[in-house]
């Protein structure tokens, strides 16, 4: 029988290996083993890719949301607007500083922070949005929320921006810029984006690192203070902060795997226009069985001269009947999949004696019954994806 895992990292390793076991062996011989070089370069080379002045490399992306918020000021009594639907690290970060989330429910078609709800939230409690602090939204699955809306709307009431891009590195998005229209790629729209390597995002590592990327001078000093304790010259601390540092031998492997990204970006977009196909020749989109993840701006992407990262796919999620069993379907036939995620945020344990469990995001708690991650990794075959969707039409049969 065939076997199709969520993610193959072996795969990704293996026509870089050697190159990837020289560049750790150089660190190990170098004796930098924290900062310097490596990581300096990195952080030039990310910034550089995603269109911002600054790059501040970090010891995961939960720390470099942490960092971030930290350098922005969130503290206790402060509210920072966010998503009920993502990885637990963006509410985690918020919680730890002592903050507390407003939640704002999803837009079911992009999974992303929905606007209109947020304008309302925005509009409704003028005690409240006093608060907010931060607006934190999450570019979901490898697209962009909808930043032209959110800056706008943040803007109008003066409160910061910063984006969870933890799954969307290199993800871009079309934007009104001083009356012209532009791409610019996640973490240069708001006023900070934070990046995770973690090994199972589209650019990951050999273990645990994160970046941060901004335009704002000042912010960026402050993030690199922050990240080695508040220390400003060295044992000299104005500010609270943390070993929030990346590792060198990170930034080696990562320097490496950063000039393949556009390639693998492209391959995931292949699969995912694959398997679109697959579903739509199987009859299971025009049967209500399968609905397919829509990328919203595909469509002015291919108007366009150029080949914008409209999405990255970090994950190809679709919307299934009978998803659980589904599944288990799956794991009988050797095809990876995955909930992402099960419970949304405001039904956490974590947040029970917040009184968010009694709250209702209707969108948010549709999504978590309903969706599916399907393997999306770039080595995957046409064959490898044909048999995805057989073993779906079988179990829809
Ligand atoms: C992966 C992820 C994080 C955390 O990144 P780590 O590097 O695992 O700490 C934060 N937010 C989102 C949305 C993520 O997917």
């Amino acid at each position: 029988m065939m076997k199709v895992p969520l993610l193959d990292l072996k795969a990704q390793l293996a026509p870089l290996r050697d190159e990837i076991l020289e560049a750790v062996t150089d660190v190990i011989d170098s004796t930098q083993y924290i900062l310097g070089d490596k990581v300096r370069l990195l952080e030039e080379h990310v910034a550089s890719y995603c269109g911002t002045n600054h790059g501040v490399g970090v010891s995961s992306g939960t720390d470099a949301l942490l960092a971030a918020l930290m350098a922005l000021g969130v503290g206790p009594g402060d509210l920072v607007l966010t998503t009920p639907y993502t990885f637990i690290a963006t509410l985690g970060s918020v919680l730890r500083l002592g903050a507390q989330p407003v939640f704002v429910d999803i837009d079911p078609v992009t999974f992303n922070i929905s606007p209109d709800r947020m304008a309302e939230v925005l509009a409704s409690d003028p005690a409240q949005t006093e608060k907010i602090k931060v607006v934190l939204p999450v570019h979901l699955y490898g697209q962009c929320a909808d930043m032209g809306r959110i800056m706008e709307l943040a803007g109008h009431y003066g409160i910061a921006v910063l984006e969870d891009a933890a799954q969307a590195i290199g993800a871009s998005c079309p934007c009104i810029d001083q009356g012209e229209m532009n791409w610019k790629r996640a973490g240069a729209l708001g006023d900070a984006g934070c990046f995770s390597f973690f090994p199972s995002k589209n650019l990951g590592g050999v273990g645990d690192g994160g970046m941060i990327v901004c335009n704002n001078d000042k912010l960026a000093h402050d993030i690199r203070i922050i990240r080695v304790h508040g220390g400003a010259p060295k044992y000299y601390h104005a500010v609270v902060g943390g070993n929030f540092r990346l590792d060198p031998m990170q930034a080696a492997v990562l320097e490496i795997k950063l000039s393949h990204l556009p390639d693998w970006h492209r391959a995931r977009r292949r699969n995912a226009q694959i398997y679109d196909r697959l579903f739509a020749e199987a009859g299971l989109i025009a049967n209500g069985s399968v609905e397919i993840p829509q990328a919203v701006y595909q469509g002015q992407a291919e108007k366009e001269s150029y080949d914008p990262d409209y999405h990255i796919y970090n994950q190809y999620v679709v919307r299934v009947k009978d998803r659980d069993s589904l599944k288990n379907f799956l794991f009988e036939k050797n095809v990876g999949a995955e909930i992402y995620y099960p419970v949304p945020l405001h039904k956490q344990k974590v947040v029970e004696n917040l009184g968010y469990n009694d709250l209702c995001f209707p969108e948010a708690e549709r999504a978590a019954a309903e969706t599916l991650a399907l393997p999306i990794y770039p080595e995957l075959t046409e064959e490898m994806l044909e048999y995805v969707v057989d073993r779906i039409a079988q179990f829809f049969k």
